[in-house]
Order: structure tokens, then sequence, then C-alpha cells
């Protein structure tokens, strides 16, 4: 009763962005991704996509492209359910296994004729409202673009923070006393050094901030456990937390509050419900994140943050805004602002799929 693999295929797609994006990390001014097809033998198709992010996954366009080509061979003929429980056998990097992962999950969704979102369990189609990044600029231009984003009804900003400390303070309070009215999310991309991360954290206690992301490397597990209990704030961990391994450690040490998960680096949907179910059974407050993601796999997100919204307390989920052109449509979703809804629920991705090829 189940369909065998029939074809998986990669092309590389871009999508140039409104303006450059800029963390501590990285400035880029198009979405690069790999969009991966799957085709079964019966004639479904689905679709997975992995953007390059060499500076947190380790992986470029060339490298999951090759990653895919590396493993095909090993899941065609496989039914969906094999291919699937395979896929996580391999040694290929996380966001190459992402793409095949959400395209084989969308398969298993529609051979039950059920659209991704429906086959998670999703109860409640309400709109979930995603943040929006303020990227890494002059304090002046900050600001500026802060207060631009909370008069178009952005109130969830993600606000980029670099290595230079009195920068990093300087933005934070100036943004929030100057628009009391954001809810702030300050994310340092493991910027800073545990005395200047003390150091802000002294600095910001008093203000109105709803968390502190990834002040330190990722390895540096110690220093993200003391920062966690010198701050007020809650402290969420993003680079340090990939998989459920890394997510259980974090939790059983208590390094951080909270936990940012993404696609990318948990190795895709099925991996991602994995830890969403944890931290459900665990009762620890999660973000959903990404990367600067194409519609395809920014859409596998928005499934999860639909049917996980008692767990996820923060979507950050805000490509498809940075998108210069919004005919880049997304698949089964509309966004409007801030707000996420289902576009299509009563019909299979799957089926709905091929017009975004
Ligand atoms: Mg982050």
């Amino acid at each position: 009763m189940y369909t065998k693999l029939k074809s998986i295929s990669t092309t590389i797609q871009k999508i140039p962005l409104k303006t450059p994006f800029i963390t501590a990390l990285r400035r880029v001014e198009n979405v690069e991704f790999v969009r991966v097809e799957v085709v079964c033998e019966n004639g479904l198709t689905a679709f997975g996509e992995a953007p390059a992010t060499k500076a947190i996954t380790g992986e470029d366009l060339e490298s999951i492209t090759r990653s895919i080509a590396k493993v095909k061979e090993e899941l065609l003929g496989l039914d969906v359910r094999d291919a699937l429980f395979l896929l996580h056998t391999f040694k290929i990097g996380s966001s190459a296994k992402a793409a095949l992962d959400m395209a084989f999950v969308t398969l298993n969704a529609a051979q039950s004729k059920q659209t991704l979102l429906q086959y998670l369990g999703t109860q409640d189609y309400s709109p979930i409202q995603t943040d929006i990044t303020i990227s890494l600029n002059t304090v002046d231009t900050m600001l500026k673009d802060a207060d631009e984003a909370l008069q178009n009804g952005y109130d969830i900003l993600k606000v980029k923070l670099g290595e230079d400390i009195s920068h990093a303070i300087e933005v934070t309070k100036r943004v929030a006393k100057e628009l009391p009215k954001a809810r702030l999310l300050i994310d340092a991309n493991q910027a800073w050094s545990l005395e200047n991360s003390l150091l802000y954290v002294a600095a910001v206690q008093d203000l109105k901030i709803e968390l502190i992301e990834q002040p330190v490397a990722a390895e540096d597990l110690q220093s993200l456990k003391i920062i966690s209990k010198a701050s007020k704030i809650p402290i969420l961990a993003d680079e340090a937390a990939f998989t459920l391994e890394d997510v259980k450690y974090i939790y059983e040490n208590s390094c951080a509050d909270m936990i940012n998960i993404k696609l990318m680096k948990c190795g895709g949907v099925s991996k991602a419900v994995e830890i969403l179910e944890y931290a459900r059974e665990k009762n620890i407050t999660c973000m959903l994140g990404s990367m600067l993601e194409g519609p395809i796999s920014i859409s596998a997100a928005f499934s999860l943050a639909f049917a996980y919204r008692d767990v996820i307390k923060y979507v950050d989920l805000d490509s498809p805004l940075l998108y210069k052109s919004s005919s880049s449509s997304l698949c089964g979703f509309a966004i409007k602002r801030n707000q996420i809804k289902p576009s299509v629920p009563a019909k299979s991705e799957a089926e709905s799929m091929p017009t975004f090829a």
C-alpha cells in the first residue's frame, strides 16, 4: 500500500531580499537554497528545501547538493516510511537531511490524504504571529528600523546585536525606552564573551525584554549556564541546541531557560517533532526559528508552529517578509503583516506544491 520513491532531484533557487540581512555572523542579499523534488511511483510529488548557512550548520549549496546526491541511490526504490528511517542513519549535514525529511514527511501526510498541518495534529487554525528581524546596524538606523516596524504593525522585534557590547547596550536601552510598546527579543548570535554577556545582562535587567538569545559561543555551555543564572531575563539557546540530545543536555543541566528549534539544525520535521514532544513533556518554552529560508521549508515550519502552539511561544519565521517580491508564495499559507494563517487547509500540500517548482 505504500508507494515507492521513483526520483529525487535538486535545483538551486535564489530569491532576492528587499534589503540586506545582517547579523553578527554574516551579510546576505539573496535567500539561496537547494530545492529537492521527490517523486513517487504513483505520481505523488513533494518538495523540500535547505538554504546555505555555512556559518551555522557548516553546509553550503554545493555540499547540500552533494550530500543529497550521495544518499539518493540508497533511498530510491524504498517506500517513504523506510526512506525516512534510513535518512536519519546517514552521516550527512543537518540541512541536507532536513530538505529530504520535509519532503518525505509531506509524502507520508499526502498518502493519508492529509496536509502537513493535519498530519501533525493541528487543532487550532487561528492565526499565529511571527516576530520580525531588526538587522545589526548603527544605533540610529536600528532605532529607525524598529520604529518603522512597530508603525507597520509588527510588535515583536528580534533585535540582532553584535560584538561591540557598548553598542549592544545602547541599542537595547534606546529601543526599550523609546519604543515601550515593542516586545523585544535580543539575539547576539554567539558574539559575546562571558564577561561582556554579564555586563550586558546587568545593564539591561530592568528593561522590558522577553529573552536574550545565544550570547556566547555554541560550545560554551558552561558560560551559558552562568549567564542564565545571573539573568532575570530568560536566556534562550539557539546555536547551542541542534538535536534532541543537545536539548536534553541543556535542560537537564539548566544551561538555558528556553530553546530555539530550527529544521535546519535538527534535521527536519520528524526530528523537530521529537524535540517538541520532549519540550511539551518537560514544559520547556520554545521558539520555532529558521535560517533565511525559501517558501517551502518556511511553510513546513509554519505547520509545526500551528500544531505545537502550546509549546512554541515565539515564532521567528519572518523570511517571507524579507523577500523582495511577495509573489514568492508560500505553500498552503498566507502571511499578512506578522499574521500567518493557513490558506488552503483542506488541500494536500503535495498536490498544491508543483505550482512553486
Ligand atoms: Mg538565533
